[in-house]
């Protein structure tokens, strides 16, 4: 009595049941419940005002620098933010996934490259013309048959030289379809384009592919420079991962640096850039204003990337 009123709802329920089991994997079973239909709702809810708010113009990217070495801003990463209008703002965690789910990623992704296209071509006329920008992926993008055209598109659009452009995938997207990845990233490769492997470590990492994939730069994932100073293990897996990286000619970021220590015993061990709270977090456009014209007035060198 208590799954439902009637053979409607009751079949209904039965379906959300059976999906929370098929989602638990391992032959599990689940009853129902009314979290499940709370958060079968919220889902709804969400996708029906993600479709709006590119339209609404309640998307905005905040922009984190990369720094290298001496700690100079060499690049920054888009990071798409939501600005929900009962929500607040939401982070990726809280939409991604659904974007991804429901293909609503495809535009949306298509409007981040825009965004941080264009904003990056703005840094440059401001007197940064070395800054590149890291733009993130998701494995939905790259499969749309028109996917090279739209990135060159937009570039075009923008006036940015491709090769200012990295574009961030993760290990468990590029595996999904090795061969369509592969062809796809060596045109855009042609052209300029660079790519890099994002969280790397925390999937499958195959280190055979590592090979294949034309990518130029690995990002270590956060756990490991978490631990690192108080594990061994994950001092040996950063170190492994940054001469392997070498040997192939790829360059390092080290990602959620957060004290001097990490940092130290990155820099030690030839980590090539490094991205983190300890530096600068997520900000919005006209904070990223200031901190570039910080770096300008604190010393005239120019940047290295
Ligand atoms: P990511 O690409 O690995 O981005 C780095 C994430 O780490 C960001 O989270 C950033 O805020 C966070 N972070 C940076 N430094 C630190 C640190 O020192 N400590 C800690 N604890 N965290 C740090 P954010 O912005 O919440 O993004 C999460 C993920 O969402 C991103 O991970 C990326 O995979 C995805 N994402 C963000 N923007 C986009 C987008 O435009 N398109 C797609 N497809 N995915 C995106
Ligand atoms: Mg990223
Ligand atoms: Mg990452």
């Amino acid at each position: 009595p208590s799954d439902g009123w009637d053979a409607a709802s009751l079949v209904k329920n039965a379906d959300m049941a059976m999906y929370a089991a098929k989602s638990a994997g391992g032959g599990a079973y689940r009853f129902f419940t009314e979290a499940m239909n709370r958060k079968a709702q919220y889902r709804l809810e969400l996708e029906n005002s993600l479709r709006k708010a590119l339209k609404r113009k309640e998307l905005v990217l905040y922009y984190q620098s990369l720094v290298n070495d001496a700690r100079r801003i060499v690049g920054m990463e888009a990071l798409l933010r939501w600005h929900h209008p009962k929500m607040g703002l939401l982070l990726p965690a809280d939409f991604i996934r659904i974007s991804e789910e429901t293909g609503i990623i495809v535009p949306v992704g298509k409007w981040v490259l825009q965004q941080a296209c264009a904003q990056a071509r703005c840094w440059h006329a401001m007197g940064f013309p070395d800054l590149f920008i890291a733009v993130n992926l998701s494995a939905r993008q790259l499969v749309e048959p028109d996917f090279e055209r739209m990135v060159t598109d937009v570039l075009e659009k923008s006036g940015l030289p491709p090769e200012r452009l990295k574009l961030e995938l993760s290990e468990s997207s590029l595996i999904q379809n090795p061969e369509v990845c592969i062809t796809k990233m060596k045109r855009l490769r042609e052209v300029g384009v660079a790519f890099a492997i994002d969280d790397f470590g925390a999937g499958y990492a195959s280190l055979s592919y590592l090979k294949r994939f034309p990518v130029d730069t690995l990002k270590i994932d956060r756990s490991f420079i978490s631990d690192a100073m108080s594990s061994r293990g994950d001092q040996e897996v950063i170190k492994t991962i940054i001469a392997m990286a070498r040997n192939l000619n790829i360059a390092t970021v080290a990602e959620g640096v957060e004290t001097v220590a990490q940092k130290d015993f990155l820099a030690s061990h030839g980590c090539d850039r490094m991205q983190g709270f300890l530096f600068a977090h997520p900000v919005p456009v006209a904070q990223f204003d200031k901190l570039l014209e910080r770096q300008r007035s604190a010393a005239p060198s120019t940047t290295t990337p």
